[in-house]
């Protein structure tokens, strides 16, 4: 009897990388790709940005080739999603009612955003964003919204996507009112960086709602007209993105037993170095992994591009016996109007230390964290090839005094 293939399920950057990894290395024998959505896996940043704005077309999403599958004999079963997991069977479920038996499986099954659970959530006009038929379904209403409506949005949540489709739809010519629930944006960042950011959107003219509750959207003929506050007030929208934060697709894990992290370490599938899951033959990368990082000491799971980009590859050369332990450290880039933004490593806390070289007001500046002298993480805004001395100084672990620092830009 042939032996079963190593098979991957998901249609994201992790996915694409891992079966690109497992041929590079030579593994020759059957490799499926089972994706949920009906295209090859793609990456998902410019959905937010240069594709959501028309300036980039599809095929800046797709990080490998359609031919590159087939020339590689890889099977591609897209829009089918696997909706079953029978670990000690080695058996995948499949939504189209058929099984698939594995010799080995990778679970890169990404996020999803969070439903808005609201009245007047399923009108027409309110909308999520993380697929490109979403990204094309956002893209055509904003262009509505401009030449047929008033040409008002309103984004509710000021997270990373939020804040980038307010600064995509604000280079569009729309008129955006962004709704964040706490004080300042980007919570992530803490409260000097948040309010960094909050200066760039008000710069360019977002009506920045801090504090903001959300407690309906309104509507007209079965379409949303507005978004309602816990103030009483209703602010008018031809549309509404609602970008709340994603949540990891962690079913299969969870029916086939698999091991997650708490929610205190940020959940998802509890996973080794080497990215195996409880199951010897499961392993899992991306948004889903909850993975140990070496220099911090502890798992981090982190929704990222560079995690995709390096996890699917990692999780690739373990199912073919490496063991060696991922230990980058979690980097992350955006893009809003005339700020490019990368992030390197890990604040626990990001109201803690910090120090800054450069000037926010000249948009050019190293933020960094610190805990005990040392560096935990940076952030370069319009600060360019600077990350490996950036990381250098994050994993010396060295005291680093604030002088330093602050010199760090020259
Ligand atoms: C709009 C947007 C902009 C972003 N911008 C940035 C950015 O600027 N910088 C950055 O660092 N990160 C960014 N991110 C985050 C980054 O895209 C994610 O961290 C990354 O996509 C994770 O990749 P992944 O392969 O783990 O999963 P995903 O990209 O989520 O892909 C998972 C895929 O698996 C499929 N799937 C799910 N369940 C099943 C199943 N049961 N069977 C089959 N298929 C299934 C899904 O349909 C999906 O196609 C952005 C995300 C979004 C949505």
């Amino acid at each position: 009897m042939a032996e079963a293939p190593f098979v991957i399920v998901g249609g994201g950057l992790a996915a694409a990388h891992a079966a690109k990894t497992l041929r590079e290395e030579g593994y020759e024998r059957d490799l499926v790709v089972v994706a949920a959505e009906p295209h090859r896996p793609y990456e998902r940043p410019p959905l937010s940005k240069d594709y959501l704005r028309a300036e980039a077309d599809r095929t800046v999403l797709f990080p490998v080739d359609e031919a590159w599958y087939a020339d590689h004999a890889v099977e591609l079963r897209t829009g089918t999603g696997a909706v079953g997991l029978d670990a000690a069977a080695h058996r995948l479920a499949l939504a189209d009612g058929t099984a698939l038996d594995y010799a080995r499986l990778l679970l890169a099954t990404g996020s999803e955003p969070r439903p808005p659970r609201l009245p007047g959530a399923d009108l027409q006009g309110v909308l999520v964003l993380r697929t490109v038929k979403d990204a094309d379904l956002l893209a055509a209403s904003l262009r509505g919204a401009k030449r047929e409506g008033t040409g008002r949005v309103a984004i509710v949540g000021d997270g990373w996507i939020g804040m980038e489709v307010a600064a995509s739809a604000r280079s569009l010519g729309l008129e955006v009112t962004l709704f964040g629930s706490g004080e300042r944006p980007l919570r992530v960042l803490g409260p000097r960086m948040g309010e960094f950011f909050a200066r760039v959107h008000a710069d360019h003219g977002v009506d920045l709602r801090r504090g903001a509750e959300v407690t309906a959207f309104t509507g007209a003929d079965g379409r949303v007209t507005g978004v309602r506050t816990a103030d009483g007030e209703t602010t008018e929208a031809d549309m509404v993105l609602v970008a709340i934060g994603a949540a990891p697709n962690l079913g299969l894990a969870a029916s086939a037993g698999l091991k997650l992290r708490g929610a205190e370490l940020g959940g998802g599938i509890a996973v080794d170095g080497a990215l195996r899951t409880s199951d010897p033959d499961v392993f899992a990368a991306g948004d889903i992994a909850s993975v140990p990082s070496p220099h911090y000491g502890r798992p981090l799971r982190i929704e990222h591009w560079d995690i995709a980009l390096h996890t699917g590859p990692h999780a690739a050369r373990a199912m073919l016996g490496s063991e060696e332990p991922y230990d980058r450290l979690p980097y992350f880039f955006t893009d809003q109007y005339d700020v490019g933004m990368e992030y390197l490593g890990f604040a626990a806390d990001p109201g803690g230390d910090l120090v800054v070289s450069g000037s926010t007001d000249d948009l050019e500046f190293v933020a960094f964290w610190t805990g005990d002298g040392h560096v935990l993480a940076a952030m370069a805004v319009n600060t360019w090839d600077r990350m490996g001395e950036v990381e250098d100084l994050i994993r010396s672990r060295r005291r680093v005094s604030d002088d330093e620092l602050e010199a760090f830009r020259g």
